[in-house]
């Protein structure tokens, strides 16, 4: 069997042109235009390229993208100082701090300083424990958007046995709590799991959110599986001396197992910024007292 490729690129446009769609209405019949603020500290290269597409695509999608950039040296007290000011701001509906912050700035003191219902990265407490208990939440934007991938394939997950490798707080944790909201049948694997190929092998869906290249063989994938890759790995390439980006599933083998994988790069990393203009976008229509997007 050779895999369906989960094309995420497109599936990321198709949600950001509903997206685009939804902002021109608020405009047109409320006078709304959502804002997204982004505050980056410091100058890591590899942030300034995501906080660069975030840009874009906030501004691509009608929307105000307000950049605050903090030099690496920045106070954890002026950190939290601007952090109240776009609280207070009401132009401001979704505010993101680019993680990882540097040494001197407690990185959940500062997540925790984000009002609620501006956390578009859903990283505050209330929304991790609002989404744990089944409440509307605002929902970390790469497990969304994972859970968007594998419904393009099974438009319902109810009854699946999934399996979530890895349980931290930005992917494992809230991907394992949207997939029992979608009643699919849940493990969590992590690194004291026993016999994780055994584990991987009963899941009709099976996402990796490891951080370790192509840890998860293709025997480990059931035949016909929905294969979700969240891992970003960069290894140094065996051809041209430079580096190259891998997932945590061995792609080759796994899709000629699987019924239907995310390549890497190509599958979630495009949802993640989608997911952050969704949740944007939601947190403006609540701020306002409208009703959820249609999206
Ligand atoms: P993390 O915080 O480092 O968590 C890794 C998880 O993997 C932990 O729960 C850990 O278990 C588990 N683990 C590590 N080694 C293992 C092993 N040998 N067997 C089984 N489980 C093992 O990582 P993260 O932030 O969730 O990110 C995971 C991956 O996703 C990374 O590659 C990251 O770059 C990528 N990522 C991608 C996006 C995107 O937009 N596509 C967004 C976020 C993250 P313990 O808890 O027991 O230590």
């Amino acid at each position: 069997m050779t895999a369906k490729i989960i094309d995420g690129k497109a599936i990321a446009a198709e949600t950001r042109v509903k997206v685009a769609v939804e902002v021109a209405r608020l405009a047109r019949d409320h006078a709304v235009v959502p804002g997204l603020a982004v505050v980056l500290v410091g100058n890591n290269p590899a942030s300034e390229v995501y906080v660069g597409s975030k840009k874009k695509m906030t501004v691509e999608a009608g929307m105000k993208s307000l950049d605050h950039q903090l030099p690496e040296t920045v106070s954890e007290h002026d950190l939290l100082a601007l952090i109240a000011r776009l609280n207070a701001d009401p132009a401001i509906n979704g505010i993101l701090v680019q993680l990882p912050l540097p040494r001197q700035i407690d990185a959940q003191k500062v997540i925790n300083a984000i009002d609620p219902g501006k956390d578009v990265d859903g990283f505050h407490p209330l929304n991790a424990g609002r989404l744990a208990t089944g409440l509307p939440a605002l929902v970390p934007c790469t497990p969304l958007g994972c859970i968007i991938l594998a419904k393009s394939i099974q438009p319902s997950l109810s009854g699946l046995d999934a399996v979530v490798v890895g349980r931290s707080n930005i992917v494992g944790k809230p991907l394992a709590a949207l997939l029992i909201a979608e009643s699919a049948t849940v493990t969590v694997a992590h690194s004291k799991t026993h016999d994780l190929p055994a584990v991987c092998r009963r899941a009709d869906l099976l996402f990796a959110a490891v951080g370790r290249p192509e840890m998860i063989k293709g025997d480990w994938v059931k035949p016909g599986a929905t294969v979700i890759d969240v891992g970003i790995n960069r290894i140094p390439s065996a051809t041209s001396g430079k580096t190259r980006i891998v997932g945590d599933v061995d792609y080759g083998r796994a899709s000629e197992r699987a019924g239907a994988i995310t390549p890497v790069p190509g599958g979630v990393g495009p949802m993640t910024i989608a997911c952050l203009l969704v949740n944007t976008l939601r947190s403006a229509c609540a701020a306002h007292g409208l009703p959820p997007p249609a999206v």
